[in-house]
């Protein structure tokens, strides 16, 4: 059996930090949604565990054990007693510390297709469990869809979105690192007008009401990472001036994105922004973070 596995980015609707968790963490209070956009993955049953790499662009990602992937196959050997193996391939197309948890949702399609290819039935929630130990977003890609996410990212709330959305992203500059932004942030602080409004942008999504959606938008990370990278803040210009209805960074950045009122409108700009940025993608929202096809 050979598994083909889509590994789904996501994106942050929103993003606010609502304050410090007693461990010191950042309490996140924050929207977020699976996308079309994906790594490919293929799964086959194997001795030992091995991992090869592919990426587009130049970008660096590790094929050794430091890989999202066999953190995450490591991880669901330890918490079942599996010794099982498997001969894993990620073909990268997902940006690289983008914001659009693509080492995340690697590791959410390593627990659901090895779940799948070991046969160990473990439900959702204790992937998402697992997933936890992985990384803060990983629980979310492990779930996918659209999610009210807080905590640091684990307390999560599915909910269901009103109608189809599409959407263009792209990096517009090298990754930025989260601590990086962090930290700046703490220097700076946040401004009200700054922290989106959560519950008007649930709201929006749930009625697939687009205009009152891009309103209630909003990063609290954006600020510093615009100041951080200029070549952000030009690209949410482009986005918003190629005719989209809001226009944001996705998570600590770099990755920025547009949504619009329909998939002609978002077409077209697409069209118009690969011109100036060659890595532009157009994508829809997706239910889920992992699609797992057996051949
Ligand atoms: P998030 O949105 O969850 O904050 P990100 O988009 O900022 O994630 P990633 O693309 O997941 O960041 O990767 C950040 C770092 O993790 C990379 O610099 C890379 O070295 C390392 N990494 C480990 N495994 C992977 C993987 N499978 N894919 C991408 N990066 C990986």
């Amino acid at each position: 059996m050979t598994l083909n596995i889509q590994a789904r980015a996501k994106i942050n609707w929103t993003l606010d930090v609502v304050g410090t968790l007693p461990n010191g963490y950042h309490d996140l209070d924050m929207l977020m949604q699976s996308v079309t956009l994906c790594d490919q993955m293929t799964m086959r049953p194997a001795q030992g565990l091995t991992l090869s790499v592919r990426t587009a662009g130049g970008a660096f990602v590790p094929a050794d054990e430091s890989n999202l992937v066999l953190r995450a196959a490591r991880a669901l050997q330890s918490a079942t007693g599996t010794t099982g193996g498997a001969a894993i391939t990620l073909r990268k197309f997902i940006p690289v510390a983008a914001g659009m948890g693509g080492g995340s949702s690697d590791a959410a399609a390593t627990l659901h297709g090895l779940n799948r290819l070991w046969e160990l039935g473990l439900d959702t929630a204790e992937l998402e469990r697992i997933g936890l130990t992985i990384g803060a977003d990983v629980p979310f890609c492990v779930r996918g869809g659209l999610a009210r996410a807080q905590g640091v990212g684990e307390r999560l709330t599915s909910i269901a979105l009103g109608k189809p959305l599409y959407l263009v992203a792209f990096q517009p500059c090298r990754g930025l690192s989260t601590k990086e932004v962090f930290t700046a942030l703490h220097e700076q602080g946040i401004r009200d007008e700054d922290r989106p409004d959560n519950e008007a942008a649930q709201r929006a999504l749930e009625r697939g009401n687009v205009r009152l959606l891009a309103k209630s938008l909003g990063n609290v990370l954006e600020p510093v990472s615009r100041q951080m990278r200029p070549e952000i803040d030009r690209a949410i210009r482009a986005i918003e001036a190629a005719g989209a209805e809001g226009a944001r960074m996705t998570g600590s950045g770099s990755a920025v994105f547009g949504v619009f009122r329909h998939a002609g409108l978002c077409r077209k700009a697409y069209q118009a922004l690969r011109e100036t940025y060659p890595s532009c993608r157009m994508m829809r929202t997706a239910e889920s973070g992992v699609v797992i096809e057996e051949v």
